[in-house]
């Protein structure tokens, strides 16, 4: 076995305890739980390995780092979801090259989106991003916002929504996250009820939070960090 290979399911072993622990505390079972392998900044070969430790969905957080690795893993089976900030401009080589696009976040993109789905002939699903914190430097509609965006979606024959995506603000301490958890579940419930649709996804969690966000309702986990080690450069977003 490679050093890479075992050092990423060294990780993935504690990544799984992890897991497992805030699963039992909150009385879920670990089934109900999504692992997306956040891949962003690691090279086509850390993400074979992932894939031969078991992982299957990953997520990218730009479409042209996406297209740079996808020639070497064609022959990967993955659910490859796009989880930061999409251009309208670029919808259309995202419809292509994902399999859900988590970070969809205004009237325009969604349009541009499904006209791309249709050509494809796909079926795109989608998350609403939510911007909790009301962070300037972070993607995602409102709170306030955010009913009209399921409005624009619903009617279009080529995207599913599917649930919500956020980002919180950054706390050292994870327990501090925990009200914007809270505050995600309860948007997604309020809007599912009011729709009478489901929405079944709840994508909250990262490396150093996502045991809270367990206990809080969360059905995917993005973790990047505690699977691949630390990012030589940090993405974007982050800098932000
Ligand atoms: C980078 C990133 C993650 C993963 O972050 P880690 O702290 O490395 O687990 C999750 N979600 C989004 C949107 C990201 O950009």
């Amino acid at each position: 076995m490679t050093a890479l290979k075992s050092a990423i399911e060294a990780n993935l072993e504690g990544v799984r305890e992890r897991i497992h622990a805030s699963c039992l505390r909150a009385g879920r079972r670990t089934d109900e739980i999504t692992l997306i392998a956040v891949s962003k900044t690691f090279p086509a070969e850390s993400i074979r390995a992932a894939y031969e430790a078991g992982l299957r969905e990953f997520g990218e957080n730009r479409v042209q780092e996406r297209e740079s690795k996808s020639a070497a893993l064609t022959d990967l089976g993955v659910t490859w979801h796009l989880i930061g900030h999409l251009q309208s401009n670029k919808a259309r080589r995202a419809a292509q090259l994902f399999s859900r696009i988590d970070s969809v976040d205004g009237a325009a993109l969604v349009s541009k989106l499904d006209s791309a789905a249709a050509e494809f002939g796909k079926r795109l699903p989608v998350l609403i991003e939510v911007n909790l914190g009301g962070e300037a430097a972070k993607s995602g509609v409102t709170p306030e916002q955010l009913d009209a965006l399921a409005d624009h979606i619903a009617p279009l024959a080529h995207l599913e929504l599917r649930g919500l995506m956020s980002v919180p603000p950054f706390f050292e301490d994870p327990e501090r996250v925990r009200p914007y958890f809270a505050k995600l579940r309860a948007l997604r419930d309020n809007l599912a009820a009011r729709r009478n649709i489901p929405l079944p996804a709840l994508s909250m969690g990262m490396s150093h939070d996502f045991e809270v966000a367990i206990e809080e309702g969360a059905t995917e986990i993005r973790v990047g960090s505690a699977i691949f080690g630390a990012r030589a450069r940090e993405s974007c977003d982050r800098l932000l």
